[in-house]
């Protein structure tokens, strides 16, 4: 894409001016471009691949699996969740290595992460949600809460601040959103992680809109326990397992309610009752998905290559640029997510009362946002995969479709 063919959809100069000045525009070109898309505004829900990554699979099929066969298992497979988990810990989540490992999906995670939160804080009963959170992890925390008795205290919707989180001495776990997965909001992590300490309770990060895009310093910030999603912003392919982080000093006294053999100390020897293993060996189940692992690791090395740091600079950039083309040509849409880019994540969402009816022919014209009901178009802008133009391309398609 870039200078040469802007054809005509959007004012050149600008746009073309924003993609030369950018630092990270050459990365685009390692993935793969799919022909007939012009536009493509969706990579915080599918990353797109990286052109590396059909030949690392296709290698894998050969070299590894066939050549290796079953000698695999012992030659790195089994501990390839958690080289990843240390990797995916330096370059995206400021999280020292063995507190990080990747397992089963992000709902699954969730569920054998807030089990065992509860476990860590007997006697208390009451679980923490905002209304507004993505839906896999309310129906997980209301599941919980009917199997172990314990009482669902929710968030009413809006952005989740610290003062509207309703903390308490029965107050066992907080599970919330780094980033929002409708708005985009921003959390506090590290404030809001400080109250949830205050009251003697656990928090739960949920940071599948964050992972890959927007720095993070779990260690620093004291997090407890946090799970993500990998085929977002970090490119893994669809239903690519998820990862699950424990502090360090959660990890000798972490139990989690899916006793399975690879998360026993001494999987091999199938003895008699279950024993976890000692380190984040032990949040694993059964046997871990190591095809679905092989794509989110190239995503992981160009993260590392760009710089998450710049990564971020990139994405605010983009944002800001299509809020500022929303404001002049989208001006009966409403701005569903925060001005403020300190308080936004990589993704925004307009809302409009026709758009349901213009995102099918949208994708006709190789334009592709998603829809979030009931009026919500959302645009999610991976800055390393994504050009301004495609940007103004989006925006001005909009804009057209809703004047015919
Ligand atoms: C995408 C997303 C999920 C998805 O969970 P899966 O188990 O991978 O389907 C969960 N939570 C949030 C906040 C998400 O954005």
């Amino acid at each position: 894409m870039g200078v040469v063919s802007a054809k005509g959809l959007c004012s050149v100069g600008r746009v073309n001016a924003r993609d030369a000045a950018d630092p990270l525009a050459p990365f685009r070109a390692r993935f793969v471009q799919a022909p007939d898309v012009t536009a493509y505004l969706d990579g915080n829900s599918l990353g797109r691949p990286l052109a590396s990554t059909g030949p690392r699979l296709a290698d894998f099929v050969t070299s590894q699996w066939g050549y290796r066969l079953i000698r695999g298992w012992s030659e790195g497979w089994l501990e390839q969740g958690q080289a990843i988990g240390d990797e995916l810990g330096r370059v995206a989540l400021g999280a020292a290595p063995g507190q990080t490992t990747i397992g089963d999906s992000t709902t699954v995670l969730l569920y054998k992460l807030v089990r065992a939160a509860i476990e860590l804080r007997p006697g208390r009963t009451e679980l923490v949600i905002d209304r507004d959170n993505f839906p896999t992890d309310r129906y997980v925390l209301e599941g919980i809460a009917a199997e172990r008795g314990l009482t669902v205290r929710w968030i009413e919707p809006g952005d989740v601040t610290v003062n509207r989180i309703p903390l308490g001495p029965d107050t066992a776990v907080v599970v919330l959103s780094h980033v929002a997965y409708r708005s985009g909001f921003l959390a506090d992590v590290a404030g809001i992680t400080a109250a949830v300490h205050e009251a003697g309770a656990l928090a739960v990060w949920d940071l599948c809109h964050s992972a890959g895009v927007i720095p993070t310093l779990l260690d620093e910030w004291g997090v407890d326990l946090a799970v993500g999603c990998t085929y977002k912003y970090l490119n893994g392919g669809p239903g690519s397992p998820a990862f699950a982080y424990v502090r360090a000093s959660l990890i000798g006294e972490f139990r989690q309610p899916i006793q399975g053999w690879l998360g026993s100390a001494n999987p091999f020897e199938m003895g008699q009752g279950y024993e976890p293993a000692v380190g984040i060996q032990r949040v694993l189940s059964g046997t871990p998905p190591i095809v679905g692992m092989l794509a989110m690791q190239d995503m992981i090395a160009l993260i590392d290559e760009a710089g998450l740091e710049a990564v971020r600079a990139k994405s605010i950039a983009l944002t800001s640029y299509a809020i500022e083309l929303a404001d002049e040509l989208l001006p009966d849409a409403t701005l569903a997510s925060p001005r403020d880019p300190l308080r936004r994540g990589a993704h925004l969402t307009l809302d409009h009362p026709r758009f349901e009816a213009i995102v099918p022919l949208l994708w006709e014209r190789g334009v592709i946002p998603d829809f979030r009901r009931p009026t919500g178009i959302r645009l999610g802008l991976s800055p390393l995969s994504t050009s301004f133009e495609e940007v103004e391309i989006g925006v001005r398609t909009i804009a057209e479709l809703l004047r015919n």
